[in-house]
């Protein structure tokens, strides 16, 4: 494998897809889908094949679950410190093979290298925090208030989980589920995107070398998710659903949760904020827009989705982003250089024109940027776009894409008013060198997180999560492996 700096080979991209084994896990064991069926995967830079993998239905998926449930007594035993010790190995292992799994990554997702190495690289940390995690699971005692009794509270694995993950962060939002539940004593059944189930099959594969007893994870790789699925949501033996995507699927699965009263956690969509009041630093707030939006194409639910910027600095603002995304080198992601990928499908390419044609239709002017790339890929040029109307769909729904629109506010009141004025609540971005005015935006600010004077806030030691329509539940940071424990409480007469 070359490193960075170095131009990948057809014959390297062929070998990085060919290791991987394109099968389902069931048990510690890999085999084909019950059916003998397979979907494809494509790479969204070219449209053309990268390979086949098994297509599981709904029996491979209850397989799958007898196996979690087998296995899920002697995993909750297992001694902490090895758990964690297998999370160790995992995390050297991804390390030590970043360039490999950037590359595949990238194959099947189409975000540029660089962007996959730094995916890597978060996505390995989850193991490493919560390999320290599986350590900390602590309980209490006390002294009942009336001095006779005693009280004893305990905190143990809630069982076989279901964890659903995305196609922006192949990797990530596998690690920041898998690394909870290991540490936690959770069996698995895990089901990545049909897009990108590469990743997860490499990441099994890691965690299969690296100790973690047969059973614990299973991964089911599926063309048609809902129908697969669906039976383990009514099956008594599932304890837990852990859920990263769309806000629209989130409820659904919510719904059908209902039936055994599953523990969910709920990682939904976002329409982030970006709020530049009139004392910030305009550098910093160009770096952070510049991260906030284009990291991952634009496709994360942490994306700055508008722009909210004070009126004097509104203008200047949108030149200098301009000028900085107009610049960006887009093409295929494994090509050195490439800032830009394309996204991730015909259908959400058009979605985001449709957006910028809605918001153009409505007075918006296309600072740069505006219409679809060249190519067989699905490529959108980065476009900042000023003078948005507030009826615009651009700043109402997910644009999930390179788009940029920038709208200016009178007041303080009036931007976070604007802030506030949607149904997600997962991050906002505040610029501001004042203090009481950055307080006061935290305090106010209707979202689970909040990046102040910075693009970016994920961190595995940090509680990821939103409110409103986007979500509960917290991955990573201390809260992270509450998710997969429950609490006894022992009431003790002496
Ligand atoms: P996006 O719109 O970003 O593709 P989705 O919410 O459709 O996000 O997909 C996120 C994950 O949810 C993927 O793994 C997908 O296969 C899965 N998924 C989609 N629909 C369902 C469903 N009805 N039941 C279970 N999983 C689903």
């Amino acid at each position: 494998m070359q490193s960075c700096g170095m131009r990948i080979t057809a014959d390297q991209e062929r070998a990085v897809v060919s290791s991987v084994r394109n099968e389902l896990l069931v048990g510690g064991q890999w085999r084909e889908a019950a059916t003998g069926t397979e979907f494809s995967v494509v790479d969204p830079a070219t449209g053309q094949l990268l390979c086949n993998v098994a297509d599981a239905g709904p029996d491979d998926a209850r397989a799958a679950l007898d196996a979690a449930d087998t296995a899920q007594p002697g995993w909750a035993a297992h001694p902490p410190r090895e758990r964690g010790e297998i999370l160790r190995r995992a995390y050297e292992a991804i390390v030590r093979r970043t360039e490999e799994l950037s590359l595949l990554m990238t194959l099947e997702m189409g975000k540029p290298l660089a962007e996959s190495r730094a995916e890597i690289a978060y996505a390995a940390e989850f193991f490493r925090w919560f390999a320290g995690e599986a350590v900390r699971i602590e309980g209490r005692y006390s002294v009942s208030p009336d001095g006779k009794g005693r009280m004893l509270v305990l905190r143990q694995p809630v069982g076989p989980c279901l964890l659903i993950t995305p196609w922006n962060f192949p990797m990530a939002m596998g690690t920041r589920k898998i690394g909870a539940a290991v540490a936690a004593g959770c069996t698995m059944v895990a089901k990545p995107a049909e897009q990108t189930p590469l990743s997860m099959l490499a990441l099994a594969r890691v965690l299969e070398e690296a100790g973690l007893p047969p059973g614990v994870l299973n991964v089911i790789t599926t063309s048609s998710p809902a129908e697969t699925v669906g039976p383990l949501l009514e099956d008594p033996r599932l304890r837990k659903l852990s859920f990263t995507g769309s806000t629209e699927v989130g409820r659904a699965l919510m719904a059908q949760a209902a039936h055994q009263l599953l523990k969910v956690s709920m990682e939904l969509g976002g329409n982030a904020p970006f709020i530049v009041f009139e004392d910030a630093d305009l550098d910093a707030a160009v770096d952070g827009a510049v991260l906030a939006k284009m990291r991952n194409i634009g496709e994360a639910c942490t994306a700055a989705n508008r722009f909210h910027v004070a009126a004097g600095l509104a203008g200047r603002f949108a030149d200098r982003l301009a000028g900085r995304l107009g610049a960006m080198v887009m093409g295929r992601g494994t090509e050195e250089g490439v800032e830009v990928g394309p996204l991730i499908d015909e259908e959400a390419r058009a979605k985001v024109a449709g957006l910028v044609d809605d918001a153009i239709a409505r007075g918006a002017k296309a600072v740069v940027g505006g219409r679809p790339g060249d190519g067989p890929g699905y490529f959108y040029a980065p476009t900042v776009l000023e003078d948005v109307s507030v009826e615009a769909l651009a700043l109402r729904e997910e644009i999930f894409g390179p788009v940029a629109p920038v709208t200016a506010f009178e007041s303080e009141e009036d931007a976070i008013a604007a802030a506030n004025d949607t149904s997600y609540g997962l991050v906002a971005y505040v610029f501001t060198k004042d203090l009481r005015r950055a307080f006061g935006a935290i305090e106010a600010l209707e979202t689970g997180m909040v990046g102040l004077n910075q693009g970016m806030v994920s961190n595995p030691a940090a509680p990821f999560g939103g409110v409103k329509l986007s979500g509960f539940g917290r991955e990573g940071g201390r809260e992270g492996i509450d998710e997969y424990l429950h609490t006894k409480y022992v009431a003790m007469n002496l």
